[in-house]
């Protein structure tokens, strides 16, 4: 049987889109199988109420197309969720992409066929298709996870995940909402919820040290002088470690007085974004007294924020350093526990024992509710790959060969699995980035590499063995001295409702952005070393 396409990308959020422009450009036949009924991955699925970048909107947008830099404007300097969805489809429109989309379409399998030098995917309503090249473009965060609390079915309420919110508008007003998780997502569905609820309740396991966004509209000088410097804003993007606009400063917390710390601080905190988490002293995210420094800080602030102190403690981390996890930032999420009609529950004094019929039971008392949002996370980055049952050649399964953590080349390609590309996959950059500056790399790599092929008549290509050996000692070097690897989260794969999930796994690569466009560019200049091709 001949192949349908030439290549086949799952998902059509921000990678899968760009990955079939530039396909296009090089006159493959490629098809998109989107999950959704739209574009926009990430931006399509998490609408909940209070969704919006934590990266500055002008750092965001694609930068490949000065057609779409001229015309599109972003009205705020983080905009919120239903903007990026209208992004993403103004970038489907202008690129023509919905042609070469299917959409309401899961995968569920796909299989090389050795004999064939293909892949089939199979979706889960029984359609089937075959291209040369899978390229896997599912997202990062893309497998949302309910609690493990026995009775979650039995809740007779109105139920959400934050991560699979109606498309229909949902109405706070006058209910008692209960939401569990205090995480990125949980942080900026509270604070909006707070706005109209009639009684809310959160429920919190662990506290995360959140900090300002200071988002604001964009007025037309500031908009005009960003057009203007699109070029350098996207190189300073480049050169910083996670892609930012935010830079390390040069300086050591250790080694500056505590007054030209605190003012350095201070000032951080006053400014938008991630600057106080990528633009700070650089030992603060790898050196512990240094980071006692800015953990120190921090937690004043909770202090001076929140009336209550007894409230106050309870919403300070006690297990980890400011920045060790991902840093949620708000707009007014502490000061929304000043209003009389929210309270904190505190599952590490009472920790929840199940979900009833009327709201949430835990070891002191059952809280009745109308309605519970789920803001409880994803399995996060192998999670949407273990969705799929992906089996290379041979019939091995992903799943097994990555049973006790990933292992891959890049964080592109995986041994033992021709063909296939992995945007965004584990260890990769992308995983640890402002994400479409990565993807962009990732997508441009991944075009460079098809086109290679395809000049020099080659059909398959995979990672050597001593490759990957290489690219996992690497993963694992540069991650070890990052703090954020000895403290749990998502970032090291866990997850406390998954079984299996408990054990802390290199799943993201966190040897920098700039690093590892170096170590993808070294292959390409090796001829592709680390690769095989036939
Ligand atoms: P998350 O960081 O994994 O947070 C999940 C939350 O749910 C945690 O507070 C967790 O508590 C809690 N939880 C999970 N299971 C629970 C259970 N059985 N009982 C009680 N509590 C439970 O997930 P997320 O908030 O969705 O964020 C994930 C990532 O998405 C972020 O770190 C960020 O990278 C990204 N994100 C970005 C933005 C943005 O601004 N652009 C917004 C949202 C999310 P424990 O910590 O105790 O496990």
């Amino acid at each position: 049987m001949a192949a349908d396409y030439d290549a086949i990308i799952i998902g059509a959020g921000i990678s899968g889109m760009y990955q079939l422009h530039r396909l296009r450009g090089l006159g493959l036949a490629v098809r998109v199988f989107e999950a959704g009924n739209g574009v926009g991955g990430t931006w399509y699925w998490n609408r909940y109420p209070g969704a919006r970048f934590d990266s500055e909107s002008w750092t965001y947008g694609y930068s490949f197309s000065d057609e779409i830099l001229r015309e599109w404007e972003w009205s705020e300097h983080f905009a919120a969720q239903p903007e990026t969805l209208r992004y993403c489809n103004f970038v489907a429109d202008k690129l023509d992409l919905r042609r070469d989309i299917e959409f309401n379409c899961r995968i569920r399998a796909a299989i090389y066929d050795d004999a064939a030098g293909e892949w089939e995917i199979e979706s889960e309503d029984g359609r089937r298709a075959r291209a040369r090249f899978l390229i896997t473009a599912i997202g990062p965060l893309s497998a949302p996870t309910m609690p493990s609390i026995p009775g979650v079915g039995t809740f007779r309420g109105e139920a959400y995940h934050t991560g699979l919110w109606p498309h229909e508008p949902v109405s706070f007003e006058g209910k008692r909402v209960g939401v569990i998780g205090t995480g990125a997502t949980a942080v900026q569905a509270i604070t909006e919820i707070a706005k109209t609820v009639g009684q809310l309740t959160v429920f919190q396991r662990t506290p995360n040290w959140c900090a300002p966004l200071h988002n604001s509209p964009i007025d037309a000088a500031t908009q005009a002088r960003i057009k203007a410097t699109y070029a350098e804003i996207f190189t300073r993007c480049r050169g910083t470690f996670g892609c930012f606009i935010h830079d390390a400063d040069p300086r050591k917390a250790l080694e500056v007085s505590p007054e030209e710390r605190e003012a350095l601080f201070e000032k951080l905190y006053r400014e938008p974004g991630f600057g106080i988490w990528m633009g700070n002293f650089r030992d603060v995210l790898v050196n512990e007294e240094a980071n006692a420094t800015i953990t120190e800080f921090m937690r004043r602030k909770i202090r001076e924020r929140v009336k209550d102190p007894a409230v106050a403690a309870k919403l300070i981390p006690t297990n980890h350093g400011f920045g060790t996890r991902r840093v949620p930032l708000e707009s007014g999420y502490y000061e929304v526990y000043n209003q009389p009609n929210v309270r904190l529950v505190d599952l590490r004094d009472t920790p929840i024992e199940r979900i009833t019929p009327a709201g949430i039971k835990t070891s002191d008392a059952e809280y009745e509710l109308d309605m519970i949002v789920y803001a409880t996370g994803f399995d996060a980055i192998t999670g949407a790959f273990d969705r799929i049952d992906i089996r290379g050649w041979d019939g091995r399964r992903l799943r097994d060969k990555w049973a006790h953590g990933p292992r891959t080349f890049l964080g592109l390609q995986v041994e033992g699995f021709p063909n296939l590309l992995t945007l965004v996959g584990p260890h990769n950059a992308a995983t640890f980035c402002n994400i479409p500056r990565c993807i962009e790399q990732n997508v441009d790599w991944v075009t460079a590499l098809i086109a290679y092929m395809r000049e020099r008549g080659f059909s398959r290509v995979e990672p050597t063995p001593e490759a990957e050996r290489e690219w996992l000692e690497h993963v694992y070097d540069t991650g070890r001295r990052m703090l954020f690897t000895q403290v749990d989260s998502w970032m090291m794969g866990i997850n406390s409702n998954l079984p299996g999930k408990n054990k802390r796994t290199f799943i993201v690569y966190a040897g920098g952005a700039p690093r590892y466009r170096e170590k993808c560019e070294e292959a390409v200049a090796g001829g592709y070393a680390g690769f095989t091709f036939r």
